[in-house]
C-alpha cells in the first residue's frame, strides 16, 4: 500500500505535463490544481492505479472555463427555456467572438469623436422594420416593460384587459414587473372578453398608458373577445395616451407557418406607439428586448435615468445585428425544415443505429415552437424511436441529449437539431447505448 501511494505523480510533476500545461492556459490554474489533488485522493484510496492519473485529471476537467456543457436539442421543442432558448447563428457567433475584444462600439473612427452605441445594431433594426422611426434595445423583453412603464406611468396607471395578465414561465408575472415600477394596473374587461368600451371607460386623467399584451404561452377558446390593436390605437389617439403593446416572441414582420403570432411591424401599422418584443426567442439572437415605435416616445425611453441600468453589453448588440442583418438563424432553420427531409434524417439515423446492433426506429413527430411562443401550433416533424429507459442515460453522454419521452419510447425529435449535428448526435447515442 505505501509503495502504491509513493508511485501516485505529484502536482508539480502532473502540472509539468503538456497537456495539463495546455489545460491551465485554458482553464486557469485552481481548476486544474483542484482536478489533480481529487484525482490523487481517488489513486490514495486504491480506486485508480497511479498509471492512470494523468488520464482521470483530463477526464475530470470541465469542457470549458464557462463551466457550461453543449447539448443537443432533440426534444422537438425549438425554443427550449432550460436550453437558452435561441442558439445563435454561426455569424452571430463570429460577431460575439470579435465584440468581447477591442472594438469601436462608441467611437466614431472618422472623426475620432464619440460615437452612438449600437449605431450599427440599430440601423440594421431599423432597416428590418422600417415601419419603427425609432429602435432602443435594452437587456431583455422584461426591461423593455419596466422602461416603457417606469417612463410613461410611474404614478401614474396602466390600463391592461383581464385577459392579458399573463405569467411568462418560473412564476415571473407581468402584474407584479408593471406594479414594481410605481405604476397602479387598472385592469379592464373579463378573463375572456374585453370591449373596446371597457378600455374607454377606464382611460381618464390619470391614465399613462394603455397596453395590450399578446397572451404568448396560452389560448383562450369559446366565448371569447379582445381589442385589436388598430381599434385600440384610435381609441388611445383620441385620448392623447401611447399605446404600448408586447408582442412577446419576436416576430418582426408576419411568419406564414404561425398566423397567430403577432409581429412588429404588423402592430406599428396598425397604430401602436410602442412595440416590445424579446430577441432569443423566434428572432432566434441574444437575450435582448427590442423596442421600436414612434420617436418622441422611444427618445424619452432612452433619455430616462433607467435606461443606462438597462442598457445592453456590446456583445449582445454585434450578436443582434449579425441576427438580424445575417444569414437565416438556426431557429429559422429548425422553423421551416420540411418534413420529408427530417424524416430522411430520421431514417439514416435510425439505420446507423440499427447497424451498430441498437433497437432505433424513424417515426412521425410532433414540434412545438415552445420558450412561451405559439401557444397550441404544433409543426410535423420526424424522430428517431428508443426504448424508453434510453432517455436518462443520453441526458449523461457526451453531448449530452435531451431527448422526449412519448408513449413509452424515447423520442429524439429531429426538428430542433442542426442537420450538421447528425453525426455528433449519432455517436453520443452509440457511445451511451453501446454501453448497454
Ligand atoms: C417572453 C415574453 C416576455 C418576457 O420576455 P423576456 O425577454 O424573457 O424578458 C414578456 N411578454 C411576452 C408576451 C412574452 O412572450
Amino acid at each position: 500500500m505505501a509503495d502504491h501511494r509513493r508511485l501516485i505523480p505529484r502536482t508539480d510533476a502532473l502540472l509539468a505535463e503538456p497537456a495539463l500545461v495546455e489545460a491551465v492556459r485554458r482553464l486557469g490554474r485552481a481548476r486544474v490544481r483542484a482536478a489533480i489533488v481529487a484525482t490523487q485522493q481517488r489513486a490514495r484510496d486504491g480506486e485508480l492505479a497511479p498509471g492512470e492519473v494523468l488520464t482521470a485529471v483530463l477526464e475530470a476537467l470541465p469542457g470549458s472555463a464557462a463551466g457550461l456543457l453543449p447539448v443537443i436539442n432533440a426534444t422537438g421543442v425549438l425554443l427550449h427555456t432550460n436550453l437558452g432558448r435561441a442558439p445563435l447563428s454561426e455569424a452571430a457567433r463570429q460577431a460575439v467572438e470579435l465584440a468581447a475584444g477591442v472594438t469601436d462600439v462608441e467611437l466614431d473612427l472618422a472623426t475620432g469623436g464619440r460615437g452612438r452605441r449600437g449605431r450599427t445594431a440599430l440601423a440594421a433594426l431599423a432597416a428590418a422594420v422600417p415601419a419603427a422611426e425609432a429602435v432602443h434595445v435594452v437587456n431583455n423583453n422584461a426591461a423593455a416593460l419596466v422602461l416603457a412603464a417606469t417612463t410613461l406611468a410611474a404614478g401614474a396607471e396602466i390600463v391592461i384587459s383581464r385577459g392579458e395578465l399573463i405569467e411568462i414561465g418560473d412564476g415571473f408575472r407581468l402584474p407584479d414587473l408593471l406594479v414594481s415600477t410605481g405604476a397602479r394596473l387598472r385592469e379592464v374587461g373579463m378573463t375572456n372578453r374585453t370591449a373596446i368600451a371597457d378600455y374607454a371607460g377606464a382611460i381618464g386623467p390619470g391614465t399613462g398608458m394603455v397596453l395590450k399584451v399578446h397572451p404568448s404561452n396560452y389560448r383562450i377558446e369559446g366565448f371569447t373577445a379582445d381589442v385589436p390593436v388598430a381599434r385600440l390605437a384610435e381609441l388611445c389617439r383620441e385620448r392623447g395616451i401611447p399605446l404600448v403593446a408586447d408582442a412577446g416572441s419576436g416576430l418582426l414582420a408576419p411568419e406564414p407557418l404561425l398566423p397567430r403570432e403577432p409581429d412588429v411591424t404588423s402592430w406599428l401599422n396598425e397604430g401602436a406607439d410602442l412595440v416590445t418584443t424579446s430577441g432569443d426567442k423566434l428572432l432566434g439572437g441574444p437575450q435582448c428586448g427590442l423596442l421600436f415605435g414612434r420617436a418622441d416616445v422611444v427618445d424619452r425611453l432612452r433619455r430616462h435615468p433607467l435606461a443606462r441600468a438597462l442598457r445592453v453589453d456590446k456583445v449582445t448588440l454585434a450578436a443582434l445585428e449579425a441576427t438580424v442583418a445575417g444569414p437565416p438563424t438556426p431557429t429559422w432553420e429548425s422553423l421551416h425544415a420540411g418534413q420529408a427531409t427530417l424524416r430522411s434524417r430520421a431514417e439514416h439515423l435510425a439505420d446507423r443505429l440499427r447497424d451498430k446492433g441498437i433497437d432505433a426506429k424513424p417515426v412521425d413527430s410532433q414540434s412545438v415552437v415552445g420558450g412561451g411562443g405559439a401557444p397550441g401550433v404544433s409543426l410535423p416533424s420526424a424522430a428517431v424511436a428508443l426504448d424508453e429507459r434510453a432517455a436518462a442515460a443520453l441526458r449523461r453522454g457526451r453531448p449530452p441529449v435531451l431527448a422526449r419521452v412519448e408513449n413509452g419510447l424515447c423520442l429524439l425529435d429531429l426538428r430542433a437539431v442542426p442537420a450538421d449535428q447528425d453525426d455528433t448526435l449519432l455517436a453520443s447515442v452509440h457511445a451511451v447505448l453501446a454501453a448497454y
